[in-house]
């Protein structure tokens, strides 16, 4: 067992040079210039080719139509690749020093400019509806059109819930004063609420999220309690701006959806999901019927911290097996940055060596920023450069285990990217619900050789802690978001709701998932004024995606143990097909029924198994 080290070798930054040499580099200069030439370039094609008039007639020659079709797949595939390769290279920037005046102007300037990408997307897409007739005449001939079949005939498909030119451009107009106003002001208060809080012995200003942390991860019960009672006063103190922005989104969402022709709030973002009722329907019914399952986990986490028999709020993710938690004369393992690369490298190598050259090419590339620094962002994320066929992942590395795993997500979604390198941009459009398909997979690898070497009881409790407190999140918490929004939309419909509602709902909602194992008098009556996703106008439900996520990822994964090696690559192609098909095709690869609960309890059955082991430690 390693001691933490005393002089920790340096953590890297990521390197971006590869990709222009400087924001000030006539490379870039260039690039802008040449970005802007194909947008206005892309503008006059669309008009010259009758794409931009909704009055003018379409011709159902195939030939004609193809061509047309062709033309504009060729162009807004060289745009995509060009303005995604940018956009990725200034956020590289940005997103590792917040106080780079010169990247955020930059990042601003291509904001505008995917404003313009987005109403000629739109546009074609208006003009194939209009083209449908023609599109599987043209799809039997080769070329482009042809090798984007999945994605015509899904923009086809949706075209039926575009209102009309003159509507949709209006709508587009009043949305940054609308919707995305509240989205704003739900951001904004939400970053600059600050709260007093009595903590080692001062008085200090914390931001909401620093005194959330406090809240979750302070390894003293007392200071998470007191954290906890802080925060719930902080977000009473905002809730009625917040109700107003909740209300005036799920208005402006409600309206949109009917005046396009959807059935209710729920069937945009499953489509925009590439599943369908019934998947939805098996998916969620399954996890209902696992929740005594995760309220055992939850009641012998209490019966670990002190508690009789519920968990208050504030020990939902509170640190058990780790440091201070873990039974005398344990070390926690800590990692160094080194041993991080060869513990993942190394695991990688036994799934296949394709995916270990891939975190080896990582980590001796610079691929990976790791150092946490004032200016950057928290958390972890792993973006593709297109231009380069390479990723770049950011992550803020504190040693523990938590942050191995961590790694090993972000490289999952670098091996996806991989996958998926000999593709156009508009054959990559992968779902959020598949998204997290390889991430997860990677992670469960991890976390499955973590427990494999742990040696001491606390050790393999502070794994499973680790793992058991996401999956609980993503299972049961998601459920309790689910039916909230539902209802919220429901209820919006017909009138408006105050603060009190908000309240109410959340807490019932809570109460139908967590069940006894969450102590009624400590829920979080709040969780709906600081989940940004509740605030998105584009995006409704964000909350599903990652149940299917996690459950699609970990039943792959508990294929792979059964198959083994034969598993591997019908595995790559599938992750090189994820913008190519609906979910429930790629699954009927692997002999997977998603429209059915078995393989949903199946994947559900390996997270109790490790509920199992926590029980028996
Ligand atoms: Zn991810």
């Amino acid at each position: 067992m390693n001691a933490p080290t005393t002089a920790p070798a340096a953590l890297p930054h990521w390197e971006l040079t590869g990709i222009y040499p400087s924001l000030q580099s006539e490379a870039f200069a260039q690039a802008v210039l040449d970005l802007k030439q194909r947008l206005t370039e892309l503008d006059a094609y669309l008009i010259e080719h009758g794409l931009a008039d909704a009055a003018q007639p379409i011709g159902s020659d195939p030939i004609r139509v193809k061509a047309a079709i062709d033309g504009y797949l060729d162009r807004m595939n060289a745009l995509l690749r060009l303005f995604n390769t940018m956009t990725a290279y200034v956020s590289g920037y940005v997103s590792t020093d917040s106080y780079d005046a010169v990247a955020k102007r930059w990042q601003s300037e291509l904001e505008m400019l995917g404003v313009r990408v987005r109403q000629q997307r739109l546009r074609f897409q208006a003009w194939l509806g209009r083209s449908a007739e023609a599109l599987p005449a043209v799809l039997e001939l080769d070329g482009p059109a042809r090798a984007h079949a999945f994605y015509l005939r899904e923009t086809v498909e949706q075209s039926r819930y575009l209102m009309s030119d003159a509507e949709e451009s209006l709508a587009a107009e009043l949305s940054p004063g609308s919707d995305g106003a509240w989205e704003k002001l739900q951001g904004t208060l939400c970053s600059q609420l600050t709260v007093n809080f009595e903590h080692n012995g001062q008085i200090e200003k914390l931001p909401i999220t620093a005194l959330q942390a406090v809240g979750q991860h302070d390894p003293d019960p007392e200071v998470r309690r007191r954290a906890y009672t802080a925060e719930l006063a902080a977000w009473a103190s905002v809730r009625e701006p917040l109700a107003a922005a909740l209300n005036g989104i799920k208005g402006t969402v409600n309206v949109l959806n009917r005046r396009r022709g959807r059935r209710d709030a729920l069937h945009a973002p499953i489509d925009q999901a590439r599943i369908d009722r019934a998947t939805l329907e098996a998916m969620l019914g399954a996890m209902r019927e696992s929740f005594p399952m995760f309220r055992r986990y939850f009641q012998a986490k209490a019966h670990r911290l002190g508690h009789a028999d519920a968990l208050p709020w504030w020990d939902i993710f509170a640190p058990v097996g780790a440091p201070g938690g873990a039974p005398a004369g344990e070390q926690v393992r800590h990692y160094t940055w080194p041993e991080t690369a060869d513990f993942i490298v190394t695991q990688f190598g036994t799934f296949s060596s394709r995916l270990a050259n891939l975190a080896q090419r990582a980590f001796a590339n610079h691929w990976i920023d790791a150092e946490p620094r004032d200016g950057k962002v928290g958390g972890a994320f792993c973006m593709c450069i297109p231009a380069l066929k390479e990723s770049r992942v950011l992550c803020n590395f504190d040693g523990s285990l938590d942050e191995v795993s961590t790694v090993a997500h972000e490289l999952g979604h670098a091996f996806h990217n991989e996958c998926l390198a000999s593709k156009t941009p508009l054959q990559i459009i992968t779902p959020m619900t598949l998204a997290e398909t390889a991430s997860i997979f990677c992670q469960t690898l991890s976390t499955d050789a973590t427990l494999a070497a742990a040696t001491g009881t606390g050790e393999k409790l502070a794994i499973l802690e680790t793992y058991l407190i996401d999956a609980a999140q993503v299972i049961v918490d998601i459920s309790s978001r689910f039916l909230f929004e539902k209802e919220v939309f429901e209820r919006r419909a017909q009138s408006e709701l105050s603060a009190d509602d908000f309240c109410e709902i959340m807490v019932r909602c809570q109460k139908e998932t967590y069940g006894a194992s969450l102590d009624e008098r400590y829920l979080h009556p709040y969780m709906w004024a600081w989940k940004p996703h509740y605030y998105s106008g584009r995006l409704s439900f964000y909350n599903f995606p990652y149940a299917f996520g996690l459950l699609f990822g970990t039943g792959l994964y508990a294929i792979y143990q059964e198959r083994g090696k034969s598993f591997v690559p019908e595995y790559e192609e599938l992750l090189a097909s994820t913008g190519e098909a609906n979910a429930a095709d790629l699954a009927l690869r692997f002999d997977i029924d998603i429209r059915r609960p078995e393989f949903w309890q199946g994947s559900l059955n390996l997270i109790g198994q490790r509920i199992d082991q926590y029980l028996a430690l």
